[in-house]
């Protein structure tokens, strides 16, 4: 709720605080349990940062973040601590995430080491567990991550990731390291174990056609806010934000009657620095629907028909009065 993640810069030689990186700027929504929502937006947009922010790999800026009841926002060091095992990540790139000189059954047995007193047996007897989960074979234990695939290496990631049986994964960009002919076998793998252990994913990617595939519902992110936030077939059909129309005639239609009647969209200037957004709407200085009201009033994000919100002016008389984020989503 109101997330904010701003990144202090400092300048000169005394190095004087002269501003701040404003890389999340108020983002709300809902997450359900058991549903995958996607998160996109060009590179810089700020959804890794929301996906950091979420797991308090950072110190917040402002807002809530609040998991099972738990607002991780301000929770000190030791009830983090204990929180930690609900909230995990798999990130980007698996081979710079991997300790070289781990063995694979240390690096997957890691967090079982930090967060439980269990002896040798009983963690690797859980090591092959996650092996096995995620179709690693056993017989690998005692190799190094480099004598691995990218993919095999992803498996690792997920592996560990697995060990303390989360409930809410952030997925930031977890295949875009990938060959695309093993991307499909990840995804898989992440669509397989959600399934079985009921697993909560927030799927953080800029491949639209992806994010198409697996989630349920999509956030749009542009310039450190969300643009739009709707169920994934409705945003795909017919975007309704200005930027997320955009941003989705790049993607390539597979039916037809709709690939007709899509044009591709393409945007004049740059993404405006997130040390100084536009003020009113921060997409304002590119959007080709700008209108006055734009660019002197900030709009919140609001429910424009059921289930479907936007952060746009031109959908300021439907939006419900009152309304301000994704609460009543589904
Ligand atoms: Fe475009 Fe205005 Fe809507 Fe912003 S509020 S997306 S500038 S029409
Ligand atoms: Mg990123």
């Amino acid at each position: 709720r109101g997330l904010k993640m701003y990144f202090p810069i400092y300048t000169g030689l005394l190095r004087r605080h002269t501003g701040d990186v404003k890389a999340v700027d108020g983002v709300s929504f809902d997450i359900m349990p058991g549903e995958t929502l996607g998160l996109v937006g060009e590179s810089g947009c700020g959804k890794s940062t929301v996906g950091r922010a979420l797991l308090r790999l950072y110190e917040i800026t402002g807002g809530n973040v609040v998991i099972n009841g738990t607002d991780i926002a301000t929770l000190g060091p030791e009830a983090l601590r204990k929180a930690r095992p609900q909230m995990q990540m798999v990130f980007q790139d698996p081979q710079a995430s991997l300790n070289p000189r781990m063995t694979l059954a240390d690096i997957i047995g890691e967090p079982l080491d930090e967060h439980t007193d269990w002896n040798s047996d009983r963690k690797l007897a859980r090591v092959y567990e996650l092996m096995d989960a995620v179709g690693l074979n056993r017989r690998f234990a005692n190799r190094f991550p480099h004598e691995f695939s990218g993919g095999q290496r992803q498996r690792i990631g997920i592996a560990r990731a697995l060990a303390l049986n989360p409930r809410f994964i952030v997925c930031d960009e977890p295949i875009a390291a990938l060959d695309v002919s093993i991307q499909a076998q990840v995804v898989n793998l992440l669509e397989d174990l959600q399934d079985k252990l009921g697993l909560t994913y927030l799927f953080i990617s800029h491949d639209l056609s992806m994010v198409r595939h697996i989630a349920d519902r999509v956030a749009v992110m542009y310039l450190g806010r969300i643009a739009e936030l709707s169920p994934r077939d409705a945003l795909y059909a017919r975007p309704l934000h200005p930027y997320a129309e955009a941003l989705l005639s790049a993607v390539p239609e597979p039916d037809p009657t709709l690939a007709r009647a899509r044009q591709r969209i393409i945007l004049q200037g740059d993404v405006p620095s997130p040390a100084n957004p536009p003020k009113g709407c921060n997409f304002c200085t590119r959007c080709p629907k700008a209108f006055d009201l734009c660019r002197r009033v900030k709009p919140e994000l609001a429910e424009v028909e059921p289930g479907r919100f936007v952060a746009c002016h031109l959908f300021s008389d439907t939006a419900a009065a009152g309304s301000t984020g994704a609460s009543e989503a589904k």
